[in-house]
């Protein structure tokens, strides 16, 4: 419509803010973007431009920094920081053409399956009151969902773009580890982060991708790796695709008709030519007891900026350094997150650290190395996304395991640094779930083309809490 001229730009941002209002009760949002966002719209109705995603809203999870726009990561600690400068991904997406119009709600600093741990209120997923959305980008998910925006961006450490994406109905990528700049994004765990697109299709993920990859020397650990055009092979064909099923991963466990629906979409995979082999990866149940041990820790080593002198909140009237560090922490900081730095300080800690943390790294090799033979037989891996669809908020009671095993699928692909996506494919009691697409490193193109041949031919991505899109 904008390029028809059926629309202004300004129309188009103008009606993004009457949505966001409208589904105000989502609280999808933590900070909106109105005033540079009509004036960048203005901007290009007087003076049009070619670039790939000139004009279009793009809602930004709040954990990237965006110069002179407030950036809370969820949290009480950042709820007043204002950071001098913006991520690589932000100044890639903008450079684009795309416009920022706001921060999407998340939890605490990613720490969350379910986006009941932001410091500002619960997320509502847009298919039903009082569902979660996800975590811990359920803001971009629910704001997708919801048609409010095309597409969002969210960031993924175990699994917080995939199984947002699976619960709220609509397609997620988490690149391979490294391929989008990490500069800029607030750390959670270094060696898992990385941020990727939330949008309906994975040709809309595609054409996200190629604005936010870059080689960013501000990053040690970005790939200086050839960039494609993610969206050159999404009409290949599939033909002899051969996807492996993970013999490891027992679906007798979850829900009868989510299982039908995986069954279903590897039927369907099958009439479109793809060919599927069992494949073993013999270490994959040690997936989330180690993530659990790596996260913690490097979050404890990242969270312990956070002492009330250079970001965000401090306390009042400190006596002394001590009493500003301890209580401008237990004053910033939620339960969930003083959680993690606890793991983490005591798996680092020299009694301990042998036993645990040096031991977790040895697990995530050999978790690694079973990818990699698996790869040797085939192109892709799929899974379901999640155990099941979205749940009520509060109804994992007060276990945090319970919660852990949210990411019980997709975990290994952040262990491994591997791209994996997340594809809806079906509608169980009227919520949507999604299936996993896990590719080999730096394959996020073949991925795609998977997601993209089974969403030319069925129509699951179009599904929307209001109506299905024509
Ligand atoms: N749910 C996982 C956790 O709580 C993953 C979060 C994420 O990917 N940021 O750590």
């Amino acid at each position: 419509m904008l390029q028809k001229k059926e629309i202004s730009n300004k129309e188009m941002v103008e009606d993004t803010f009457t949505l966001i209002e409208s589904n105000k009760h989502l609280n999808a949002f933590v900070t909106l973007n109105k005033e540079v966002s009509l004036k960048k719209a203005e901007n290009l109705d007087n003076n049009p431009s070619n670039l790939p995603l000139a004009g279009i809203p793009i809602a930004q999870k709040d954990l990237f920094c965006t110069k002179d726009l407030r950036t809370t990561c969820g949290s009480n600690m950042l709820s007043n920081f204002i950071p001098p400068y913006s991520a690589t991904v932000i100044e890639n997406l903008e450079s684009a053409g795309c416009i920022s119009i706001g921060k999407t709600n998340m939890d605490e600093f990613a720490m969350g399956s379910s986006n009941e741990t932001s410091f500002f209120g619960n997320v509502e997923n847009p298919w039903g009151e009082g569902l979660v959305p996800g975590g811990s980008s359920g803001g971009s998910a629910s704001a997708v969902a919801a048609g409010i925006v095309a597409a969002a961006s969210g960031t993924d450490t175990g699994g917080s773009i995939r199984q947002p994406a699976s619960l709220c109905g609509i397609t997620g990528l988490k690149p391979t580890y490294g391929r989008i700049s990490r500069w800029g994004m607030i750390a959670f765990a270094s060696s898992l982060d990385q941020a990727g697109p939330m949008a309906r299709t994975a040709e809309d993920c595609a054409l996200m991708l190629n604005e936010m990859c870059s080689h960013d020397p501000k990053d040690t650990t970005s790939l200086d790796e050839n960039i494609p055009d993610f969206t050159q092979n999404l009409n290949s064909s599939i033909k002899g695709m051969k996807i492996g099923l993970v013999k490891e991963f027992d679906l007798s466990k979850l829900d009868n008709d989510v299982v039908k629906v995986f069954e279903e979409s590897k039927r369907h995979y099958e009439s479109l030519g793809a060919e599927f082999i069992e494949i073993s990866l013999p270490n994959i149940s040690l997936s989330v007891p180690t993530y659990y041990v790596v996260a913690p820790a490097e979050c404890s080593s990242n969270l312990s900026r956070f002492d009330g002198v250079k970001f965000g909140r401090r306390c009042e009237n400190p006596k002394d350094l001590e009493d500003l560090y301890v209580r401008s922490r237990s004053e910033g900081f939620g339960d969930e997150v003083k959680r993690r730095i606890l793991i983490g300080s005591y798996v680092l800690s020299a009694g301990f650290y042998d036993a645990y943390y040096k031991k977790a790294q040895q697990v995530r090799r050999l978790i690694k190395n079973d990818f990699v033979s698996a790869f040797e037989k085939v192109d892709v891996i799929m899974s379901p996304t999640t155990r099941g669809t979205a749940f009520k908020a509060g109804s994992m009671g007060s276990d945090p395991i319970q919660m852990y095993l949210e990411d019980l699928f997709t975990i290994p692909a952040n262990l491994a640094g591997l791209p994996a996506m997340s594809v809806p494919n079906g509608i169980v009691d009227n919520k949507p779930v999604g299936m996993q697409l896990i590719g080999n490193f730096l394959e996020e193109s073949k991925i795609l083309q998977a997601a993209h041949s089974f969403q030319t031919s069925t129509d699951w991505h179009l599904k929307t809490p209001n109506g299905d899109i024509s």
